[in-house]
């Protein structure tokens, strides 16, 4: 298990991955399932980030992969952070994004001096969306890069259309939904839930994205977590528009075979996780919700009790994982005495939840996710269908992509995007009685319940079959590989012909 399965290759891949857990957590997956292809692989993120992934990573090399992470500081006092404010998720306050984004690009010179020292010398980076700059640096190695954003085809080509055409312009309303033209769906949005990603509203993100899509151009390719059956229209669509190629190599996450890989991806796990098991254990099959709103969603206390109140309310059994809460919301759970109220109903638990370990319980049915694509991703492969409670980012589009192409999920009603608001911008409060009833309706074994059901299963199936060997995940693994290997063949003839 997690041996070299494949004939080694000399071919170094160094990754970069971006400092946020939904982009991180994919890179090492891929990473290792490199490795697992005989590639030599480095990862390069900063010592709080490594930490995260250390534990998994001295696995993988006790499993004899040839990988290693190299540490690089971030200038957290030159940009403006905090001593170990390394991760978006570790920010005090959302409003210093712009300084991390500040802190990742002047990461340029120190990555290129660590690439130049490297032995042997590295033949492609792999780098996030996010890092435009790696696109220089690879340049002047004269080697390929290819990118990783983090969503999937779908919301990409979205992004694509929002970027490229005028038709947020058009749109003057917030609250009219238009359809996103040229997609192979009907696909309804309005113009908040289709900016926040790819169109900055500061200097600082404005020159983000301008700087990703130009940096876009000289990439060789495009690696997504995602696989080829799930959106065979999109991948086809995103790699014309981008006129590049586009390898979907996921899920990712089911490379974590073993069960330490699972419990602890990410992050340490809430101690207690494995008593949430054994309470997964006592419940009967395909009856619990799993609630778990990403690493970065903050509900505020109104929102939390709201949530609280409806699970509470609703005639399902949950467990219910809070990443961040607040004194007020302590002294709300306190005051109610709410966990002695659900015991035997309900389990709440504070901290990082063994996400892909959780959704795999025989016991979950259901999961209310805030659509990030990973955890999107998960409880597909998982087989499961999805209460969509979007946040922000692209996340409003992988809403849609889930109830209205896959049709495997409920929508919970999400109107606005949250996280950076504006100043004096509405909040939206989904009160206990719309999540009681998107809950319930999720669970309800009527005509429409069981059908989503039945296709949430059969695309679990399809994730994993695409990534078993010779499935289509695994043969795109294998055709980025030989691309890298034939481009870096290419480079290097002129030095051949001179001998
Ligand atoms: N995750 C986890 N435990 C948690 C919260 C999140 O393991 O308590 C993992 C989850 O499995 C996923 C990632 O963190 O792989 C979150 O990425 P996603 O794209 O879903 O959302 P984001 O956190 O970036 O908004």
């Amino acid at each position: 298990m997690g041996m070299a399965s494949h004939h080694p290759t000399n071919l170094h891949f160094v990754l970069f991955p971006l400092m946020a857990q939904g982009h991180m957590i994919p890179m090492f997956d891929m990473a290792r399932i490199l490795a697992q292809r005989g590639c030599i692989v480095t990862i390069i993120t900063s010592p709080v980030n490594a930490n995260r992934f250390r534990s998994v990573i001295d696995r993988a090399i006790e499993a004899k992969l040839k990988i290693q992470i190299l540490e690089l500081k971030l200038q957290l006092a030159e940009a403006g952070l905090p001593e170990g404010c390394e991760n978006f998720d570790l920010l005090p306050s959302p409003a210093l994004a712009g300084n991390m984004v500040l802190a990742m690009n002047m990461l340029e010179e120190p990555a290129e001096n660590m690439l130049r020292g490297l032995c042997p010398p590295p033949s492609c980076i792999i780098s996030d969306g996010g890092f435009p700059w790696t696109t220089d640096v690879a340049k002047r190695l004269k080697i390929p890069r290819v990118i990783f954003y983090g969503p999937g085809c779908f919301a990409f080509l979205c992004v694509h259309v929002v970027t490229t055409t005028n038709i947020l312009d058009e749109i003057d309303s917030d609250s009219e939904y238009f359809v996103m033209p040229g997609l192979p769906d009907r696909i309804e949005v309005t113009k908040p839930q289709a900016s926040t990603w790819g169109r900055g509203d500061t200097k600082e993100s404005t020159a983000l994205f301008e700087g990703m899509q130009e940096a876009e151009k000289d990439a060789i390719g495009i690696v997504v977590n995602s696989f080829e059956e799930l959106e065979p229209e999109y991948v086809e669509g995103l790699a014309k528009a981008k006129d590049k190629k586009v390898w979907c190599v996921g899920p990712v996450s089911l490379c974590n075979k073993s069960f330490q890989d699972r419990a602890e991806r990410g992050n340490k796990t809430v101690i207690d996780g494995h008593d949430c098991l054994k309470w997964l254990d006592s419940r009967e099959s395909g009856s619990v919700v799993y609630v778990c709103l990403g690493s970065l969603t903050y509900a505020s206390t109104e929102q939390s009790i709201e949530l609280g109140l409806g699970l509470e309310s609703s005639n399902i059994p949950f467990i219910w994982f809070i990443r961040q809460t607040s004194e007020d919301f302590e002294a709300w759970l306190s005051k109610e005495g709410y966990e002695e109220r659900i015991k035997g109903k309900g389990l709440m638990v504070r901290g990082w939840a063994p996400q892909i370990l959780i959704l795999s319980h025989q016991a979950i049915g259901g999961f209310v996710t805030h659509c990030g694509w990973n955890s999107s991703l998960e409880g597909i492969s998982a087989g499961i269908p999805m209460v969509t409670w979007p946040q922000f980012g692209e996340q409003f589009l992988n809403e849609r992509f889930i109830t209205n192409v896959l049709k495997i999920g409920v929508k919970i009603g999400m109107e606005l995007p949250v996280l950076f608001p504006k100043l004096n911008e509405p909040k939206e409060i989904l009160k206990r009685d719309v999540i009681k009833e998107a809950v319930e309706g999720l669970m309800r074994n009527d005509e429409e319940g069981v059908a989503r059901r039945k296709r949430s299963r059969e695309f679990g199936v399809m994730a994993n079959t695409a990534m078993n060997e010779g499935g289509s995940s695994h043969l795109n693994m294998t055709s980025m590989i030989q691309a890298i290997t034939e481009d870096l063949a290419k480079n290097a003839k002129p030095i051949q012909d001179t001998i």
